[in-house]
């Protein structure tokens, strides 16, 4: 479970066509590092496979089957936001178990998913807290606890550590690789940050403008660039 294919998926704003025409092949627990500079539709190109957006042309295919006008919710995929989105008058254990309740369901499983969710992240301690009582990477993982609750075969994050601070972004980057091993899901991971990329990856992909420049570990693009785009990229960190 979680393998995602996109077949010649292209998305336009009007007039202006953000996303050309994407192929790309996801394999069932993979870390993906969707990378490239502001503006060239990495955020895009995850809302439409979250089925946010509605594609403008080509196929998305989830665990082999066309899921291209599937409803998000039962995409088996769950989006993680930046910490900023929870509730901030809900408790930790109310906004980790928010999803479930909107699911209609009962409240002895979301108790118990709420429990093995927070004994995950090490959250423990701090259920009956408010999101502004907690640390920013606590915050965080309240975020992630509310994807993983849900049991998604694949998640898929925007950025999550962008409003975090440096020293806190290095921790957390250890902390989303080794959950992503220990749930054994697939990730999709948005980042305009080469050294996030570099480091938490098993496969890169490179965009641009909207299109591809290459696919590859972070060995094979540091080594073997395709070209000019992705050497001066991957090569220049901030
Ligand atoms: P990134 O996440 O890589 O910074 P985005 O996917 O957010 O880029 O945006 C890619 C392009 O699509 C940008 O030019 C942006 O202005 C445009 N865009 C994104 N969402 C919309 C929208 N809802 N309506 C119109 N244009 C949009
Ligand atoms: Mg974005």
């Amino acid at each position: 479970m979680g393998s995602i294919q996109l077949k010649n998926v292209s998305k336009a704003f009007a007039e202006h066509k953000v996303i050309p025409g994407i192929d790309l092949e996801i394999n069932n627990g993979e870390f993906v590092v969707f990378v490239g500079p502001s503006g060239c539709g990495k955020s895009t190109l995850l809302r439409l496979i979250a089925g946010l957006e509605d594609t403008s042309g080509g196929k998305i295919f989830i665990d082999g089957k066309d899921a291209t006008d599937t409803k998000p919710s039962e995409r088996g995929l769950a989006m993680v936001f930046q910490s900023y989105a929870l509730y901030p008058h809900m408790s930790v254990r109310s906004n980790i178990g928010f999803p479930l309740k909107m699911a209609g369901v009962d409240k002895a499983e979301i108790d118990r998913k709420v429990t093995d969710a927070a004994r995950i992240l090490n959250l423990t301690d701090y259920l009956d807290r408010k999101p502004r009582q907690l640390s920013g990477g606590q915050r965080q993982r309240v975020a992630i606890g509310r994807a993983i609750v849900r049991s998604p075969s694949c998640f898929l994050f925007d950025e999550p550590l962008s409003n975090l601070d440096a020293a806190l972004r290095v921790n957390m980057r250890l902390e989303i690789t080794e959950l992503h091993q220990k749930l054994g899901a697939t990730s999709i991971y948005v980042t305009h940050d080469q050294v996030e990329a570099m480091t938490m990856a098993d496969k890169i992909v490179v965009l641009n403008k909207g299109n591809i420049e290459q696919v590859g570990s972070p060995m094979q693009l540091y080594h073997h660039p395709a070209n000019l785009f992705v050497a001066g990229f991957i090569g220049s960190p901030k």
